[in-house]
């Protein structure tokens, strides 16, 4: 960051050898941008092996783990039991191309579990997710018209990456080049919590809107929690005008609760996303909702969606694996944790006086630095994101891993234990301090 040295000695000296050898064949380093650091400055960190909380950077430093891998790790990371199970189906052969029976499994956990999925199509990545049921969206209502909320991220599908979360908030791009106007003019971009909006766009495009696709409970602009009625209104408002209600449950889904954000809230989607921790680490994902509406879907019916990797055997046997484990005491447990490592920040910012907000998700949380509510992505533009970098440097310097941005949640582990929580709380009133001290 120009103008910012951190005064932290120790050297990535291994990881900005592999960066500089990244950057050369892989464009800014990185397979995915917010791994860059560019939001925060400094070298970002190449991680070699992760056990439980921890994550080990290839200069041999140990960090607690606060980003668990953007969300799927919430068991940690190589839990015995998933790793066992990884290595059960890896010796059987890695891919098929023919139905398997994980598959089959995987699919009745996510039915069992979320009650207005009937039906459940795998997937490879949260993105595939998104865009396949907006496509069998239109296929099924014949319409061409979808309304998206500023502030969430639905993966880099082209229609979606209009006013998106996540990178995009992190760099401030208000789109992205490479999108026609032709695959972002059918996107109707409102602001998030506001029913009203909702109600004028299906007043000013009747019969034209498809869908309305919302995170269950965004995390991808930091965390801003549905207000209350937001969702159901939400789908009362499709029901109303034959549109269909998609909640994208990729980050929320299997981690907010048992049956995700559903679970919290109740609604009842149309169609829902899955990705993250269904997968178990690896890249599985899945749309799925009302039987009638995944009926259109080929071969049963005439809208096309297909992935020569779909339902990956190893892929579909971590991820039952780790849904197994997931029962109501490991979601008490990642609450429990995730409470302690908010109250511990709130504890070292206040001290320090630094003005900011946590908000949750249940387990789900992000630190704004304002202390303004957020309830749309305009609120979360405004807080003193600069704050961040040196609060961020601080943690990473004193081992623990923060999501390189001041737009994304924070994620905790039914493995972070006490000795993770105490290292967080021991490099907390430094970093509140670097946050105090930040200038714009
Ligand atoms: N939807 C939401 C809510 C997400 O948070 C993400 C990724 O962070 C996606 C979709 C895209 O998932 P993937 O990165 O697996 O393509």
């Amino acid at each position: 960051m120009a103008g910012v040295s951190y005064p932290y000695p120790y050297e990535a000296k291994v990881s900005q050898t592999l960066f500089d050898r990244a950057s050369l064949v892989t464009p800014g380093g990185v397979n995915s941008p917010v791994r860059a650091f560019r939001a925060v400055g400094g070298t970002p960190r190449f991680m070699v092996s992760g056990t439980g909380p921890y994550l080990t950077d290839a200069d041999g430093r140990e960090y607690v783990d606060l980003v668990c891998s953007w969300g799927p790790m919430i068991l940690g990371h190589a839990h015995p039991a998933v790793v066992e199970a990884i290595q059960a189906a890896v010796v059987r052969g890695t891919s098929f191309g023919t139905p398997g029976e994980g598959e089959v499994a995987l699919a009745e956990e996510i039915v069992a579990r979320i009650a207005p999925v009937e039906q459940v199509r795998l997937v490879s990545s949260g993105t595939e997710a998104t865009m396949s049921a907006i496509r069998l969206a239109r296929g099924f209502t014949g319409r061409a018209k979808i309304v998206k909320f500023a502030g969430c991220y639905h993966g880099h599908v082209d229609s979606l990456l209009a006013a998106a979360g996540s990178g995009l908030a992190t760099f401030a791009l208000p789109d992205t080049p490479g999108v026609t106007g032709a695959q972002a003019g059918d996107t109707i971009v409102l602001p998030y919590n506001d029913l009203e909006a909702v109600r004028a766009a299906f007043a000013a495009h009747p019969d034209e809107i498809a869908c309305v696709i919302t995170e269950a409970a965004p995390g991808n602009m930091g965390v801003v929690t549905p207000g209350e009625g937001f969702n159901q209104g939400l789908a009362d408002l499709c029901r109303a005008n034959g549109a269909l209600y998609i909640s994208d449950e990729v980050m929320t889904g299997f981690r907010t609760s048992r049956a995700g954000w559903y679970g919290v809230d109740g609604v009842e989607p149309d169609l829902m996303t899955f990705g993250k921790v269904m997968g178990g680490g690896f890249p599985a994902a899945a749309f799925g909702g009302r039987a009638d509406v995944m009926g259109h879907l080929a071969p049963a019916g005439p809208v096309y969606q297909a992935g020569t990797l779909s339902g990956n055997p190893i892929a579909t046997a971590a991820g039952l694996a780790q849904l197994r484990l997931l029962d109501d005491a490991a979601y008490r447990k990642v609450d429990a944790v995730s409470a302690q490592v908010q109250a511990l920040v709130t504890e070292a910012l206040t001290k320090e006086g630094v003005a900011h907000r946590l908000q949750t998700a249940s387990n789900m949380f992000s630190v704004f630095f304002t202390e303004d509510e957020v309830r749309n992505y305009d609120d979360a533009k405004k807080q003193e994101a600069f704050r961040f970098n040196g609060f961020f440097h601080s943690m990473l310097a004193q081992g623990v891993y923060l999501p390189p941005s001041a737009f994304e949640s924070w994620f905790v582990s039914t493995a972070h234990d006490d000795k993770a929580i105490e290292r967080i709380a021991a490099a907390l009133p430094a970093a509140a301090r670097a946050a105090a001290e930040a200038t714009a």
